[in-house]
């Protein structure tokens, strides 16, 4: 069952993403690092619900996502980056099987990151950070999505790379099983995994080949 929210503000927050504000209907909760779909409540489009990550905090009195726009594609994503404050969404009930299940580490590759901003900013919130590792890969700096509130509430257990830009302070390294094994000491604890397909497939064979036992791996599916 969707119901009808009301879009109250975006701005961008990388060139190709925007942060959008809507309003919460009474009586929604979810979990941080579930997702929602989304349908944009106009002809041709109502039907055409796609996943989203509620970023905001579970309480907070309205919700927001962060969104990543394909241009090239006539899609939701590009329609939704062109809405105005007033544009009415479908929103439905939450679903998704990444939860928390405890510190560890967090590996996003790009707009992956959604679920874990979830999880980290309700993590800061509580005071409850320590023992928590961000591993996030992107293309380019320009492409990194909340940089500054990562580094500031993780400090050096937040770890950037970035695959296709040569820049101080950001590894140009690919994730994979050498730079995990550099990484990380324990293999041990809880793996949460978001991001494209063959970034997921890669990462979770190496972790695996590391040493982390197969429940130990979080993510969507
Ligand atoms: C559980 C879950 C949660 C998610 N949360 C988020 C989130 O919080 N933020 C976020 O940004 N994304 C999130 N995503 C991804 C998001 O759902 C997709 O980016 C979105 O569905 C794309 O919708 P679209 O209609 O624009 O593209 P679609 O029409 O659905 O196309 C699907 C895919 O085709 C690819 N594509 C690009 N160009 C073309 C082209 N020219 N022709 C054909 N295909 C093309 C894109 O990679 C696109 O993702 C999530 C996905 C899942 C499964």
């Amino acid at each position: 069952m969707s119901q009808p929210v009301t879009l109250l503000m975006s701005e961008f927050v990388t060139h190709d993403v925007k942060r959008f504000l809507v309003s919460r209907p009474s009586g929604f909760s979810f979990e941080p690092g579930q997702g929602v779909e989304l349908a944009i409540n106009q002809s041709h489009w109502r039907d055409e619900g796609r996943p989203f990550t509620p970023t905001s905090l579970v309480d907070d009195g309205v919700l927001e996502f962060t969104i990543k726009c394909y241009p090239d594609h006539a899609g939701v994503t590009r329609l939704l980056h062109t809405l105005t404050p007033g544009a009415e969404l479908l929103i439905s009930e939450p679903f998704g099987t990444i939860h928390y299940q405890g510190p560890g580490v967090f590996i996003a590759g790009g707009a992956g990151i959604t679920p874990f901003i979830a999880i980290l900013r309700e993590q800061a919130r509580a005071g409850t950070l320590d023992q928590h590792t961000l591993i996030f890969t992107n293309k380019t700096p320009a492409d990194i999505i909340c940089e500054k509130e990562l580094r500031h509430i993780l400090g050096e257990r937040c770890i950037l790379t970035c695959t296709n830009a040569a820049v101080t302070g950001y590894e140009q390294r690919r994730i994979d099983q050498d730079y995990l094994m550099e990484k990380i000491d324990d293999f041990n604890q809880c793996f949460y995994l978001c991001g494209p397909p063959g970034f997921m497939e890669s990462v979770s064979v190496a972790l695996r080949n590391l040493g982390a036992t197969p429940s130990s791996l979080v993510f969507e599916h």
